[in-house]
Parts: C-alpha cells; structure tokens; sequence
C-alpha cells in the first residue's frame, strides 16, 4: 500500500451530521468546505441535505458543478476579491459576510441588493486552534455597518461570530449570542430586523482526549437564540467536527535514529504535505496515533517528517511500541480535518493519497 494515505470514511461523515442536526433540529448545518473540500466528502454532504460555506470563486464553482443550489451557500469569508463577488452574485448565492465600509463598497458594486450579514468580534476563550483576532468588529461597530448597508441599498440581513476552531468550552457561545440579542435590539430602534444568526465552526474532535458532548454545546446554543428578541433563522458552519474522526492517517516509518538520549521516528508524512496544525500549534493538537505493534512495551519518540526542516515534527513523546522500526506503519486518527489540504510537496514530499471508503469498508 502506497503512504501516506488519507483514509476517509463516508459513515463517520454522516454520522457526525445527524448527530449535529439532532442536537440542534432548529440550527441549519452549513459545511465548511475549505477543512476537506474532496469531492467525494463534499458530494457525500450534499447528497444528505447539508448547506455549504465558502471562503472563493473556485470554491463556489466546485459546489454548483455537483448542483448545489446557490441559495444554500453562505459566502463568509469576511474580506473577498471583487471579481469573486461578482462571480458569486451571478450565480445566485445570496447571503455574504461582511465587517467593514470597504467591504460594503465591494458588495454594493458587485452584489446590488445582496444580504448581508456582520461579523462580530467576540472574547478570546482559548480554542484550541486559535483565529488570532483577525476578523471582526465591536457591537458599536457592527450596528453603524449593518445600517451603513442599508443605505446602499443592500439588506442588513444578520451577524455572525467564530468563537475559533477546536473550541473545549461549550459556554464559548454564551456572551457572543448575548451581544446578538444586544445587537438586535440596538438595531430594532432603527426598524433594522435581523433574521439570520450564524454560530459559526470550531465544534470540537476527538483528539488524545473526549471533547465535551455535542448536547453541552447545543444547550448553550438553543438557550442563548431562545433568548432572542424574535425567532431567527439560526446556521452553523462546522468544518472540523465534520470530517476530522472520519479521517485516519497512515503513514510509513522511513527511518530511526537516536540523538541525544532522544529516538526520532522519520514518517512519510510531517507538518508540511499533511500535518501543518501541528506547526500551527506548536504541537500541541495531539493526534491520536497508533501502530502495528500494538501491546509491545512501548516508549516516547518523537515523530517527524520526511523533510529536511525541522519544523516538521507532528508530535513529540508520542508512546508507541519499542521497537518501531523502519518500514513499519504508523496511522494516526482525527486526520480528516486541515490535513490533505493544508499539504504542499515541500522539499519533493507529495501529500497523502485520498482513499474514500463508505460505511463498514476494510481498509
Ligand atoms: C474555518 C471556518 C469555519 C469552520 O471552522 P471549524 O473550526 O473547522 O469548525 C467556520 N466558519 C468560518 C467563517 C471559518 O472561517
């Protein structure tokens, strides 16, 4: 078997979205697509009823070539290329974020009469993958733009907020969802009524240890948009907590070699064609990882990439067994997620294989 290989299984897919709908039967589910935007995951997705958020034009394009509907696309990227909302608005998609004046010029332009919705900046409760400020305003803020919008003719149809991916803190939506309500009333004394809320991604996996239930996060979520002045059409934009379990990761061990009183296992794989949030967190999202040995005695090592930069280690003191040895395979769970496509073929290293297997398939 050729490695590293990205072994996606469509159950799990599946499985992760109902449950996500059971939790919250009144929260649509909008995919996005940029954590794995393989064709088969995303038609899977489709095929159960699941909407879509898109970050480009060529994201777009991939949806409405296996006939998305253009209405069940939310365009949330905050900052797009004009020519992108151009292409987007021919098409039909309706709904775009936004969080500046600049940005309502482009739509204004490119999307006349378009709806819009605000992203609002909200506290930093330390996800763990975390978005580092970059995206949007205050509540002060976020009314002045949402009636700034109105007067240029588009609609001032919402707001959004992403607390940051992998997020262990269910109450991570409680205060966002009370500067909504604040939000709301701010803008009812203008005759502005927002309809749509977007609770945004950063549902967590499963990684070296449980995340909180789903139902904690659902609890949070169904009580903070109970609380809201008038019903809202409520969506939430899961990328992660998708696709991550569905994905396993194998790879092949290409070398060992004892430095220092250390042992480093040399993968196929490493940060750069396929585990760049291990770069991303300075190793600290902790995959779990496994190998054919299974009960031998085990020891820590370190597990590293193919390249000849050393930042491309996954993880340090991984336990696997002891006498791991070259060509000897090592697979690693939760690898469904910013994995395939985050990998570049840096220093002639390709990214993994994709093998998509439905439900009950063996490897
Ligand atoms: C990346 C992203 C998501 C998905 O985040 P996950 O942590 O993978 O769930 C959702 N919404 C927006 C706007 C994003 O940028």
């Amino acid at each position: 078997m050729t490695t590293p290989r990205l072994v996606m299984d469509l159950g799990r897919i599946g499985a992760a979205y109902r449950a996500m709908r059971a939790a919250m039967p009144d929260v649509a589910v909008h995919y996005a697509m940029k954590c794995n935007p393989h064709p088969r995951v995303v038609g899977h997705l489709a095929g159960l009823g699941c909407g879509f958020e898109i970050a480009s034009a060529a994201e777009l394009e991939q949806l409405l070539g296996i006939g998305v509907p253009a209405d069940e696309i939310l365009y949330s990227n905050p900052v797009k290329p004009e020519a992108h909302i151009e292409k987007a608005h021919a098409a039909g998609v309706l709904r775009y974020a936004f969080d500046s004046a600049d940005e309502l010029a482009k739509l204004e332009r490119a999307a006349p009469g378009a709806s819009v919705y605000v992203r609002l900046a909200v506290p930093d409760l330390h996800s763990e993958v975390p978005s580092e400020g970059k995206f949007g305003v205050d509540l002060g803020t976020a009314a002045q733009l949402l009636l700034a919008a109105r007067d240029r003719g588009l609609d001032p149809h919402g707001v959004t907020f992403h607390v940051g991916s992998q997020m262990l803190h269910p109450r991570a939506w409680a205060q966002p969802l009370d500067m909504v309500g604040e939000l709301m009333d701010k803008l009812a004394a203008e005759d502005v009524r927002l309809s749509l809320v977007d609770l945004g991604g950063g549902f967590p996996v499963r990684y070296c240890t449980d995340p909180p239930p789903l139902e904690e996060y659902a609890a949070v979520i169904n009580a903070g948009l109970a609380a809201l002045r008038h019903p809202v059409h409520a969506v939430v934009e899961p990328g992660r907590a998708l696709v991550a379990e569905a994905g396993t990761l194998v790879s092949t061990v290409i070398g060992v070699a004892d430095r220092m009183g250390k042992r480093w296992v040399h993968l196929d794989v490493g940060a750069f064609n396929g585990f760049m949030e291990s770069l991303e967190t300075g190793n600290q999202l902790r995959f779990p990882v496994g190998d054919e040995h299974g009960g031998a005695p085990r020891r820590r090592m370190q597990l590293t990439g193919p390249t000849c930069d050393s930042q491309d280690t996954i993880l340090f003191d991984a336990e696997l067994s002891r006498d791991l040895a070259t060509g000897d395979r090592v697979h690693f769970g939760s690898a469904g997620a910013y994995t395939t496509v985050y990998a570049s073929s840096f220093n002639g290293f390709e990214p993994p294989i994709v093998d998509i297997q439905e439900d009950g398939e063996q490897q």
